[in-house]
């Protein structure tokens, strides 16, 4: 046996997927038939694996496989040859086989060859009496084995190309690029080219007015046109219902090619019919063959395409950076998830507010920290916006909550009363059973609701007003304090904030941190502690880092002040030693001490109409 061609051989047969496959009535006819021609009581489509063979198809046998040694049907594999023995009991090699050992007489055998050439095993039936074999009956043989590679090669064409295009699909591309990688030299740079011809929202749109057909004509004309104008020797396959990959020609030069495919883009009026204007997009994906995963190019591809996409261009090609960032994202979101029931890797820390007028602490932001285990530290400005964008941030705030109010509870029991300041997400403001889930947390507590404070930032309530008005509205009635966090950052609507029922508003870091800068960003400040004022909020600036910015605040009547310049944000235990500290300083400096008091319960300023 030559190994070579027969590990090929292996190779070949595995590709087509069939070993331990279902059984398949398209199958079972032809082996019904088989037995009936021959007027026999066995016959099989048998497929020689390495150490065995499998039965496709079998009728009057009992085993899905039996051992491919000794096996007749694995001669014929072997040999690609029909193998007819009369006799196996008269036979010398197959005398000791183990078909004749349960009671075998006669085989006959054709093979099963693939076009490529390939044997994959043997059209056989099967006899309990020695007989032969008419020349009639070999090629009613042979038929049969070529009605059975029929059924084979089209149940496999049919898994590979799209049933509506007709095209070679995604499955056939990861198979022609294991090919790719065994022909052509490995390290080799090549370059996949994955176009899009509409973006999700255009692709959703035509549907619903058009009907999803729409596309399949657009499709067609670009497939037709993109080998028209690049080369027919571009092989297509189509991913999905608006998008297709090609690998590019080896040595092309990359401007030169980018080039053309713009220019083939550009001149889509001439190749495009369809009155409903898209826009389409190509990723471009270098990779080096027998080093780059397949699947890798398909996901690069995509990102390089909806980079383009997302940026407004024709064109976006991979870069490593940006994948580098788009992996941290995807291996960041995975862990969280394993942060949120691992215990250890989360926790809060608490940031110092302070009363501008008095110097008094008068409570703290609860802000999430995470250590990763191998990753280390990774800051909540580069996991929330990512976590946000999937369910999860529903657990990761009720964690946040929790925590907090458990945190502010304790304090609260050892003397220290602070109020406690939460941020929350966008999403959290859809959930149903928030109001009345942070209801039942506080009674469990026994805290007054005026002690927690939520902080939403604008952008998160305009991305869905109606929902998240209605619940800071339930929230406010149970009590609850809100801010509007990061303020003049958003879309800082007149009308909009006129309607928020809120108690605070922070004005975000980076206009406080500008105002020792000039007099201009002072009046910017100052502005928005008016105009807040007027509207009836509470003011707090966030990211005081000078006494400078500390004395002008106070000066322009901003009522509270959080930043670097009273304390960072704090483990609990520090934080409680911190206002420890600062409540005996400020008894030496101005007695007598005033005790710090629980806020007034002041309802919001205003409630949604
Ligand atoms: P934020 O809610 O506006 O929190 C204030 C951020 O400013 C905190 O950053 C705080 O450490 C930082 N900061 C405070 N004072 C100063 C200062 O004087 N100078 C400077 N440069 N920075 C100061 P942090 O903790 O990294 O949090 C960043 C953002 O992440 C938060 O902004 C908030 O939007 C989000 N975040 C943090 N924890 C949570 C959470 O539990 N839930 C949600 N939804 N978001 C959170
Ligand atoms: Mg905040
Ligand atoms: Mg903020």
């Amino acid at each position: 046996m030559n190994t070579r061609t027969e590990s090929d051989r292996l190779l070949a047969l595995r590709k087509l997927d069939l070993l331990d496959s279902a059984p398949s009535e398209a199958f079972d006819r032809i082996t019904r038939m088989a037995a009936r021609v021959f007027g026999l009581p066995i016959a099989a489509v048998s497929l020689t694996d390495s150490d065995r063979q499998w039965f496709k198809s079998r009728v009057g046998v009992a085993h899905l496989s039996i051992p491919r040694l000794k096996a007749p049907c694995s001669a014929v594999a072997d040999s690609g040859a029909m193998l007819v023995i009369n006799d196996l009991h008269a036979d010398a090699h197959f005398r000791d086989s183990h078909l004749a050992h349960s009671g075998v007489r006669f085989y006959a055998g054709a093979p099963l060859i693939t076009s490529d050439g390939y044997t994959l095993g043997a059209m056989c039936v099967l006899g309990l009496e020695a007989r032969t074999i008419s020349a009639t009956e070999r090629d009613a043989l042979t038929d049969l084995a070529a009605m059975v590679m029929a059924q084979i090669e089209l149940q496999h064409t049919l898994g590979r190309v799209d049933p509506l295009s007709g095209m070679p699909n995604r499955k056939q591309f990861i198979e022609d690029y294991a090919d790719l990688q065994m022909d052509r030299p490995q390290g080799e740079r090549r370059v996949a080219v994955l176009v899009n011809m509409a973006n999700q929202e255009q692709l959703n749109n035509a549907a619903r007015v058009m009907g999803a057909s729409y596309f399949d004509d657009l499709m067609d004309e670009a497939i037709r046109s993109y080998r028209a104008f690049l080369g027919e020797e571009h092989k297509v396959y189509q991913l999905a219902a608006t998008q297709f990959i090609t690998i590019a020609p080896p040595d092309i030069d990359d401007g030169a090619y980018t080039a053309r495919l713009a220019h083939w883009l550009d001149s889509r009026a001439e190749w495009c019919t369809s009155r409903f204007v898209t826009t389409p997009a190509i990723g471009i994906a270098p990779f080096l063959l027998g080093r780059t995963e397949c699947l890798d190019v398909l996901r690069i591809g995509q990102n390089a395409m909806q980079d383009a996409h997302q940026t407004g261009q024709l064109i976006g090609t991979y870069s490593s950076a940006q994948d580098a960032a788009y992996q941290r994202r995807f291996t960041l979101l995975n862990a969280f998830d394993a942060a949120l029931d691992d215990g250890h890797q989360l926790r809060l820390v608490y940031q110092p507010r302070i009363d501008l007028a008095s110097g008094r602490c008068v409570g703290a932001e609860a802000l999430l920290r995470w250590r990763h285990p191998e990753l280390g530290d990774v800051p909540p400005g580069e996991f929330m916006p990512v976590v946000e964008q999937t369910s999860m941030v529903r657990a990761a705030t009720n964690w946040v909550i929790r925590e907090a109010v458990r945190q502010l509870a304790a304090w609260h029991g050892a003397g220290l009363q602070l109020q406690m300041s939460v941020n929350v997400s966008a999403a959290n403001l859809l959930e149903k059973d928030f109001v009345s889930n942070l209801a039942a947390l506080l009674n469990r507590h026994r805290m007054a609701p005026g002690w927690l404070e939520l902080e939403v930032t604008e952008s998160a309530v305009m991305e869905n007003q109606g929902t998240a008005l209605a619940t800071l509205a339930a929230l406010d009635e149970a009590g609850v304090r809100l801010a509007i966090d990061d303020f003049g950052t958003g879309y800082s609507s007149l009308a909009y904030l006129q309607s928020m029922p809120a108690h605070v508003v922070k004005i975000d870091q980076s206009f406080v941190r500008n105002m020792a800068g000039g007099e201009r960003n002072r009046t910017l400040v100052n502005t928005m502690i008016s105009l807040s004022h007027e509207l009836g909020f509470r003011v707090v600036a966030e990211g005081i880092e000078t006494d400078e910015v500390r004395q002008l605040l106070r000066d322009q009547g901003c009522d509270e002040g959080q930043g670097y310049l009273f304390a960072r944000p704090l483990a609990p235990e520090d934080l409680f030693a911190w206002c420890a500290r600062e409540q005996a300083g400020q008894a030496a400096a101005r007695p007598p001490w005033k005790p710090i008091c629980p806020p007034t319960p002041s309802p919001a300023r205003h409630t949604a109409t």
